[in-house]
C-alpha cells in the first residue's frame, strides 16, 4: 500500500502538526523549513488545512509540503491588534450555542459570532439550548428574528433530549466549529448527542491554561459517523479579523438594502441626519436589538 500523500491538520503543537490521513491515528508532520519562511500568518499551517505531505522523508515524522487552497477561514485579531490569528480553516458551519434561560438569552454574542462566521465564509447555525426552561413566548420570537435573517435555528434541551436528532443531522458530514458562552450547555449537548464518544468539550481550554507556551489554538475531533467538531478556546474573545467600522454593515444582512442610501457616504448610522438605516429602524425593518449589537460592535472596532 502506498503511503498517504495528503490529509487534514487536526491539531498543532509547538513542534508537530497532527495530520489525519484517514487512518486510526493521525500522522505527525513538521513543516519543511524553507517553505514557510514568510512571516505572514496566512502562510502558516492552521488546524483545518488540507495539506500535501511526504511521509517517506523522515522516520519519526513526515513533512508538510503544501497547503491546499482554503475554502473558509475563521480568524481573530491578535491581542496586539493588527495581526491575524487563524483559528481554523475549511470549516463549513459555526454553531452558536445560546441558552434560552440560565443564563438569560442575550443577542450580543450571537450577533458578533454571526459577523465572524460571515466574514470567514462559514454558515451560522444558532442552537437555542435549555428549551426545557423556556416557554414558547420566549423562544419563538428569537427563532423568528434569526430565521427571517436567513439563518438556521434549532431548539434543544441537552437534559431533556429535545432536538438532538435534528442537531446530529446538521453536524453529520460537516466540519462544525463550536462556540458560545460558558454555561450555555455546550459540553452537555455534545455528551447527549454522542454518549459513547470520549471527547470532552473544553479540554482544549484546560490544556492551554496549563502551559503558557502551548500553541493549541484549536483542535478538530472526528465525529463518530462522519464530519468533525472543532473546539477552540480562542473563540471566546473573538474579535473578527478584517472587519472595520466601515465594512461592519455588510455583515448585518438586513442593513444591506439601505446601503448607499444615507445622506453621507461614510455614515456610521448613528449620529448623522437622513440615515436610511435609522429610518429602517424607525419603521421596524431593522430590529432594535440587532441595531444595538451593531453599535456595540462598531464601538469595539478601531476607528
Ligand atoms: P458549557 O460551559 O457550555 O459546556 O455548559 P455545560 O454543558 O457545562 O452546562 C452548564 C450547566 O447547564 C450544567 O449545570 C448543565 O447541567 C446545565 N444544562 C446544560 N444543558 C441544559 C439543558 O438543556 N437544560 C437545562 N435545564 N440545563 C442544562
Ligand atoms: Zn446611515
Amino acid at each position: 500500500m502506498p503511503l498517504p500523500d495528503s490529509g487534514v491538520v487536526i491539531k498543532r503543537t509547538r513542534s508537530f502538526y497532527y495530520v489525519d490521513v484517514g487512518e486510526a491515528s493521525p500522522r505527525l508532520c513538521r513543516i519543511r523549513g524553507n517553505l514557510f519562511e514568510s512571516s505572514k500568518y496566512d502562510q502558516r499551517v492552521a488546524v483545518g488545512d488540507h495539506v500535501r505531505i511526504d511521509l517517506n522523508a523522515s522516520e519519526d515524522a513526515g513533512w508538510i509540503l503544501e497547503i491546499l487552497p482554503r475554502h473558509t477561514k475563521l480568524s481573530r485579531r491578535s491581542r496586539e491588534g493588527e495581526t491575524e490569528q487563524i483559528l481554523v480553516t475549511n470549516a463549513e458551519v459555526l454553531m452558536i450555542v445560546a441558552a434560552l434561560r440560565r443564563p438569560e438569552f442575550r443577542s450580543g454574542m450571537v450577533d458578533r459570532m454571526i459577523v465572524a462566521a460571515l466574514r470567514g465564509g462559514l454558515r451560522p447555525l444558532l442552537v437555542l439550548n435549555k428549551c426545557d426552561l423556556a416557554s414558547e413566548e420566549i423562544w419563538a420570537p428569537i427563532r423568528e428574528v434569526y430565521e427571517s435573517l436567513g439563518y438556521e435555528v434549532l431548539r434543544t434541551s441537552a437534559t431533556q433530549a429535545i432536538g438532538l436528532q435534528e442537531l446530529r443531522d446538521r453536524l453529520q458530514g460537516k466540519t462544525t466549529v463550536l462556540s458560545g458562552h460558558s454555561g450555555v450547555g455546550k459540553s452537555s449537548l455534545i455528551k447527549a448527542l454522542y454518549p459513547d464518544w470520549s471527547i470532552r468539550v473544553g479540554d482544549v481550554n484546560r490544556k492551554v491554561g496549563k502551559g503558557r507556551h502551548t500553541t493549541v489554538l484549536a483542535e478538530m475531533f472526528a465525529l463518530p459517523e462522519s464530519g468533525y467538531l472543532v473546539d477552540t478556546p480562542g473563540i471566546r474573545e473573538l474579535e473578527p479579523f478584517g472587519v472595520t467600522r466601515e465594512t461592519l454593515g455588510q455583515y448585518f444582512v438586513e442593513f444591506t438594502p439601505f446601503e448607499g442610501q444615507c445622506r453621507f457616504a461614510r455614515c456610521s448610522h448613528q449620529h448623522e441626519p437622513d440615515c436610511a438605516v435609522k429610518e429602517a429602524l424607525g419603521s421596524g425593518a431593522i430590529l432594535q436589538r440587532r441595531y444595538e449589537s451593531f453599535v456595540a460592535l462598531w464601538e469595539s472596532l478601531e476607528a
